[in-house]
């Protein structure tokens, strides 16, 4: 049966939370009897996105609430 986990794929600092957060990557793995096959990526997501989206203000694209902002993209 194929497996679904989240990965952290990049950390940072934002100044929405304050402190370091994780961008997330979905990933289906294969089942058992299906070893050859790569891993499937379903999805991207915050850390702390659920909490962003909560807010009053808008913040950002993982929080769904500024898709013109991606903290993520932004260089170090
Ligand atoms: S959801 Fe966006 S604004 Fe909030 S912590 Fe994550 S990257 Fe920062």
């Amino acid at each position: 049966m194929a497996e679904k986990r989240w990965y952290p794929a990049k950390t940072q600092y934002c100044k929405h939370a304050g402190g370091e957060v994780q961008l997330e990557v979905h990933v289906v793995l294969p089942p058992e009897y299906l070893p050859d096959q790569p891993p499937h990526v379903v999805g991207h997501r915050c850390s702390h996105g659920l909490q962003c989206n909560l807010l009053t203000q808008p913040s950002c694209v993982w929080a769904g609430t500024n898709p013109a902002y991606d903290p993520f993209s932004e260089e170090e």
